[in-house]
């Protein structure tokens, strides 16, 4: 039976202890969002999905879609599940209260209901999920009639979202992509193409089913610059046929608007959310934005989307270790190696060898360490908005160096964490009845969608550190470089202190040999781009960690804040380390990959 408590304790220490979160989204105009209610709010969550999403996990896996004349099936049991949640207003925390959202601070849409939601049932999550993402864009960018016809719906989650963004011969390079928009005098636009792999974007959890659709006008320039973002209902607005955007009502009605899918993806994982190939056939669209301005308003999305991704990485990771925790309390085998624990029994509990502690503890460590980052990077979500420039400006460039590792860093961790958990629980680990070896299989995709984790590290290296002249950067490197200054002379931080200023001297090392010699041969810094990313990561965790002994060091005594550094410690004399490879993986350019010959590989 898989276990999960939804990690409440971990979010108010974070929120209300390390970041000021309350003050800061009061200061943004959440003038009513206190501690007391955001407690509420995860307690809320955390009960519905534990009880409601999590208990049918295991069915969606077993069971799956079923795909039948260009339908697909769901099992009931997430029917059900899904309109409970709609029905408790779960869909749409972060939207608008006037489209009858909730309107609480993206940071607990992006950050913590991601978690809970995902570690209870991934496959369940990303249909909101995506939903909400679609909102965004749509009420950010889309005409009001768009706004007023589709925003409540989806905000309620009664329709739902899908990206369709990939086509057969275009994943990464959605420069070559080839669906066509042909404008029409009504102002709207006919789109033709395929599309694939495209998440819920067939399904019969909601009424209708609101696509985002990538495509191209006719005589728009080549590559990312040419393409164009569309609105593609499954079904058309009720009064379609007698008039424009502006006579749309409420009512649906079941005029199909050439929306077909021919297909679903048999998977490794994931069983229960489809991967379909969608065929638009002259359907009826909108523009979403300007023309041409599709790649950067779908990035706008999937940034958010991103953040969303890297969240699947510790949800999954940490339900993996509670389950491999839990089950390792029980287990007995050999004898600790100073002398048995238990004479009364054959063997000693597996928690004495410090190998299976090892492994615990760096599931541990780098799960709380994600979510500290994670919790920062959320709460920078809300600050983008905020009406003071130099706020917005440092957010935004904040979101930018994070929004790669984000996704990256915890996604590899969280694939690394759900195997090793699995490992802990040897033979059982690999068996469908204690569950965790569906948490390895369905966290695996999330190093591969919304941008393959190398592409990422390509984003990082080759773009966010050089955007803005280095700005970006420098945003980071105050707050680094306070942080640093401020703790130096007192002793007990020192342990932590020291090695996180020795990890952001080296950083600025790399950053300048990459950007220097990345000019000269951008398969220099092509190369050491995923051990780049990493080393990134390593260091934000570093820093987050710091910050949390800080806290935790004012209240010693406490079971809860020992923990917390004890974790630091073991995160800095453990995990950290690990920078001083890949420091030298960089360093090694690229000719060990670039030199060796193709034809023997
Ligand atoms: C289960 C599932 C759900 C999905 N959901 C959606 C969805 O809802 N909407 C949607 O639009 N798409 C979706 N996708 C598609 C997903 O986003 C793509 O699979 C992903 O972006 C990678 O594209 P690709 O598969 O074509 O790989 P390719 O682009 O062919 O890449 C293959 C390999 O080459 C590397 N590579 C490619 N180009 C470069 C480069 N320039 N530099 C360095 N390395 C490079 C990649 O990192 C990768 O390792 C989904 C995919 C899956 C499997």
């Amino acid at each position: 039976m898989v276990e999960y408590n939804a990690p409440i304790r971990d979010y108010e220490f974070l929120y209300n202890e390390v970041l000021d979160a309350i003050p800061t989204a009061q200061r943004l105009g959440f003038v009513d969002f206190d501690a007391e209610f955001l407690s509420m709010l995860m307690e809320g969550w955390a009960e519905h999905t534990t009880e409601v999403w999590l208990p049918i996990n295991q069915l969606g896996d077993i069971e799956g879609l079923k795909f039948e004349d260009g339908t697909i099936k769901m099992p009931q049991e997430f029917k059900d599940a899904y309109r409970e949640g709609i029905e408790g207003g779960w869909m749409s925390t972060s939207c608008k209260p006037e489209h009858g959202g909730m309107g609480v601070p993206v940071f607990f849409q992006s950050v913590t209901w991601a978690e809970f939601g995902t570690a209870a049932n991934m496959a369940m999550s990303v249909l909101p999920a995506l939903s909400v993402g679609v909102y965004e864009v749509l009420t950010e960018h889309g005409d009001q009639e768009l706004i007023d016809y589709f925003a409540t719906n989806l905000a309620s989650g009664e329709w739902s979202g899908t990206m369709c963004l990939t086509e057969p011969h275009a994943g990464t390079d959605l420069g070559i992509i080839t669906t066509k928009a042909e404008p029409q005098e009504d102002g709207t636009y006919r789109v033709s193409g395929t599309k694939t792999f495209i998440t819920y974007g067939e399904h019969d959890m909601t009424d209708n089913i609101v696509h985002l659709v990538l495509a191209k006008t006719p005589g728009a320039p080549e590559s990312t610059k040419g393409i164009t973002l569309f609105l593609v209902p499954k079904f058309l607005p009720a009064e379609w046929e007698s008039g424009g955007v502006e006579a749309l009502s409420q009512e649906l009605m079941a005029t199909h608007n050439g929306v077909t899918c021919s297909g679903s993806e048999e998977k490794m994982g994931l069983h229960a959310s489809p991967t379909c190939v969608m065929n638009f056939d002259e359907s009826i669209g909108w523009r979403v934005g300007e023309l041409h301005e599709g790649m950067s308003l779908m990035f706008q999305m999937m940034n958010r989307e991103r953040v969303a991704t890297g969240m699947m990485g510790i949800g999954l990771a940490e339900i993996a270790y509670q389950n491999a925790l839990a089950w390792a309390r029980e287990r007995r085998q050999g004898r600790d190696l100073k002398g048995m624990q238990d004479p009364n029994e054959r063997a000693d509990n597996i928690l004495v060898h410090p190998d299976v502690r090892r492994m615990l503890l760096e599931a541990k460590v780098n799960n709380e360490g994600c979510r500290a980052l994670a919790a920062w990077t959320g709460l920078l979500l809300d600050q983008m908005s905020s009406e003071d420039p130099e706020e917005a400006e440092y957010a935004n460039a904040l979101i930018s160096l994070f929004t790669p590792i984000v996704k990256a860093h915890f996604t590899d961790l969280g694939c690394e964490t759900a195997s090793t958990c699995m490992q802990v629980m040897g033979g059982a680990g690999y068996c469908s009845e204690f569950g965790v070896e569906q948490f390895y299989r369905d966290v695996r995709i999330s190093r591969i969608w919304e941008g393959t984790n190398g592409i990422q590290a390509l984003d990082l290296t080759g773009r966010k550190i050089t955007q803005n002249m280095g700005k970006n950067l420098r945003h980071l490197m105050w707050p680094l470089t306070e942080f640093i200054e401020e703790n130096r002379d007192i002793p007990e931080m020192s342990e932590f202190n020291k090695p996180l200023h020795q990890g952001v001297r080296g950083l600025q090392h790399l950053t300048l040999l990459l950007i220097a010699e990345g000019q000269a041969n951008p398969h220099f810094l092509a190369a050491g781009a995923t051990d780049y990313c990493r080393y990134f990561g390593n260091i934000l965790l570093a820093y987050m960690w710091a910050r949390m002994a800080r806290v935790a060091l004012e209240s010693v005594g406490d079971p809860f804040y020992d923990a917390k550094i004890a974790s630091a410690r073991f995160f800095f004399k453990r995990i950290f380390p690990e920078t001083v490879g890949l420091a030298a993986k960089i360093q090694a350019g690229h000719k060990p990959m670039m030199e060796y010959p193709e034809a023997m590989m």
